[in-house]
């Protein structure tokens, strides 16, 4: 049918990534049962998971997976209505009230993803005068709610303050308008923001900041606050972003600010009206995993050693990587086909990563990327590096 025509290059890509025939397609596989967190079963084969953003390994914790059971039960399956209309129950309000405790900020919006909270707030936010700055490498999420903003939009390049600065500069006084969106941990490379500087740069030409802690939720700061808590900057921060699916073990997203007008916003925003409010028992289970996350660092310390480990050894191994150790380690490959190989490769030993190529990493870039968990052992650690070092005999680890 021709209104198929345009999607033959996603065939294409297909076609090279499964190349020589009969090779797993790494895109949407999927997994048929769990052992644990990082351990499962695809295709028949039992696979090491080292590319699910299950951060802190909450997915099977006991007092959390009880708390969203109990939630079943009292609540049912679905709340089968947006927050507007029915679908507001007591467990949503008292989850924004713990998230807006939790950042020491005064209010907070539920949004069903992670997804929806950037599309909504900033396409929400900016309005036809209205100016935002996007760093380069931003989230999907970021640019699809830009896209459908009013206002006018310029990237800066990523995690460069002194490029914002100009973009600001030549603003003028528009730049009190303009909303400057920044990640903790930016998804692909692993990198931290330069939150310090970024703010100085706020502070000297106006604007507000919108930051996605969608990576650095639980990995950093105190008791899992953030980058922003890490820096001692959360005052700074006008509206912290964020989502349930990566440290916390289950899906849904979150605005959270100090402004009181944010409940203005809130029933504006059409990412937030228009669908279903999350189903009870996630809520419960994104309450109940932020409190196990704030209680003690034990299992950020362990997922920061494995972290430091893994990125040394690769880089070792020869790899060319993302700037800095993080959960996420970003092994960088010069082409498409070769990053399927190495991916084939992992997962013939019984690893998996993901395989991340154009459009969706950065700068056309073609990635190999893995998201530790602390629910990985130390022999977990030991078998990727091992599989990486196989990929390095075979295949040489250059990218250049
Ligand atoms: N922001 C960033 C930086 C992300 O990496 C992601 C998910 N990959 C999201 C937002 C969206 O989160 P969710 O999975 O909850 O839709």
């Amino acid at each position: 049918m021709k209104l198929f025509d345009k999607f033959s290059g996603t065939l294409e890509i297909a076609e090279i990534l499964t190349r020589p025939a009969n090779h797993l397609l790494p895109i949407g596989i999927s997994t048929d049962c769990l052992n644990s967190p990082v351990e499962g079963e695809m295709h028949g084969q039992k696979i090491l998971l080292a590319g699910t953003n299950n951060y802190l390994g909450l997915t099977f914790h006991p007092q959390i997976k009880a708390a969203a059971q109990q939630a079943l039960d009292t609540f049912g399956t679905g709340s089968t209505g947006s927050r507007m209309a029915s679908g507001t129950y007591r467990i949503h309000t008292e989850l924004e009230a713990a998230l807006a405790k939790f950042f020491g900020k005064t209010q907070t919006i539920l949004f069903t993803t992670g997804y929806q909270a950037n599309l909504g707030m900033i396409s929400t936010l900016i309005g036809p005068d209205d100016v935002l700055l996007l760093d380069a490498d931003s989230h999907a999420s970021i640019y699809d709610g830009a896209r459908m903003s009013s206002g006018e939009v310029y990237r800066f390049r990523h995690n460069d303050p002194t490029d914002l600065a100009k973009r600001l500069r030549r603003l003028g006084s528009r730049a009190e308008n303009a909303l400057i969106v920044l990640e903790g941990i930016y998804s692909m490379l692993g990198d931290q923001v330069k939150l310090e500087e970024f703010v100085a740069v706020k502070k000297e030409y106006g604007g507000s900041i919108l930051l996605d802690e969608a990576h650095s939720l639980g990995l950093i700061g105190p008791q899992g606050k953030g980058v922003a808590a890490e820096a001692g900057l959360l005052d700074e921060i006008d509206f912290i972003v964020g989502t349930f699916s990566k440290s916390l073990g289950c899906i849904g997203g979150y605005c959270t600010s100090h402004f009181p007008e944010l409940e203005l916003v809130r029933n504006n925003i059409r990412a937030y009206m228009f669908t279903a409010s999350s189903a009870p028992s996630v809520v419960a289970t994104a309450k109940a995993a932020l409190k196990v996350l704030a209680e003690g660092d034990d299992l950020r310390t362990r997922l920061w050693q494995h972290a430091r480990k893994l990125y040394g050894a690769l880089q070792d191994l020869g790899f060319s990587l993302g700037p800095e150790p993080s959960p996420v380690v970003a092994v960088i490959m010069d082409s498409r086909e070769r990053a399927a190989e190495a991916w084939q490769l992992l997962m013939s030993q019984g690893v998996y990563v993901n395989l991340v190529v154009p459009p969706a990493s950065p700068n056309t870039s073609s990635l190999l990327r893995c998201s530790l968990s602390a629910a990985h052992s130390d022999e977990n650690i030991d078998s990727i590096i091992d599989a990486y070092r196989t990929v390095a005999q075979k295949m040489g680890a250059s990218s250049n």
